[in-house]
């Protein structure tokens, strides 16, 4: 498998490159927070409701002193306002309760496993969430893996699952060194352009050579619509 993922992966970096990356990781708490807020919609209106919601308060404490329909009303545009702002609210009680302050370093020193069971103990906070924590603010070679990176390599054969936890943890340990950022947001942008859900582009489609997808699509061909912009890498 760790084969497999090398070639994909750079058949990917010579058609994308390697995707841009603040030198400054960013706060484990503002990254869970966004992905919270990216769940089941575009990266553009999660990215809208974060700043909403980050310019409101000076600190992220001060959420704790908002109504949750406050916060729900900040959020509105990421869609899902009362489960959202109800996971961030619980997220950031639990946090005052157990460390007896609102932030997540203390995770910087825990291993990766330990790391997800702690984070997916909060009510609303499953393993892709985790997972991008551990990528975007620790820089673990961990890959998420959310709908569209489960399709993807479920077509493209690497993996055979049934949901994309269960590709989580197939590929978790395949993954090469350092590779995690630049394969994870290579193929979302994969997904978006190519390997969209409906009528893949498979005649134009970069990694088509590593791919066994048995109804790749070669015709109906459509204008490719450019779209790199990522949510977790704009939070800084
Ligand atoms: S060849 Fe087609 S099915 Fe395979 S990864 Fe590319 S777009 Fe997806």
């Amino acid at each position: 498998m760790k084969k497999k993922i090398q070639n994909i992966n750079k058949l990917l970096v010579n058609h994308y490159g390697i995707p841009e990356r603040s030198k400054k990781l960013p706060d484990p708490l503002e990254i869970i927070i966004g992905t919270i807020l990216s769940q089941n919609t575009n990266d553009k209106n999660s990215y809208k409701a974060f700043l909403n919601l980050k310019k409101s308060v000076k600190v992220w404490d001060d959420i704790l002193k908002m109504k949750p329909s406050q916060v729900e009303k900040l959020i509105k545009v990421a869609g899902l306002g009362k489960q959202k702002s109800q996971a961030i609210i619980n997220l950031l009680k639990n946090l005052k309760k157990d460390n007896g302050r609102i932030s997540l370093n203390h995770i910087k020193k825990k291993n990766d496993e330990e790391i997800i069971d702690e984070l997916t103990s909060h009510k609303g906070i499953g393993v892709k969430t985790a997972s991008c924590v551990l990528l975007f603010a620790l820089d673990r070679n961990i890959c998420p893996v959310d709908t569209h990176v489960h399709r993807i390599l479920n077509r493209i054969g690497l993996v055979k699952t049934t949901s994309p936890e269960k590709t989580f943890y197939a590929i978790k340990n395949f993954i090469p060194e350092k590779s995690a950022h630049s394969f994870h947001t290579n193929l979302l942008r994969l997904g978006r352009e190519y390997c969209t859900p409906t009528n893949p582009k498979c005649y134009d489609c970069p990694v088509e050579s590593e791919c066994n997808f048995q109804d790749k699509n070669y015709s109906k061909k459509r204008a490719i619509k450019k779209n790199d912009f990522f949510l977790l890498d704009s939070i800084k």
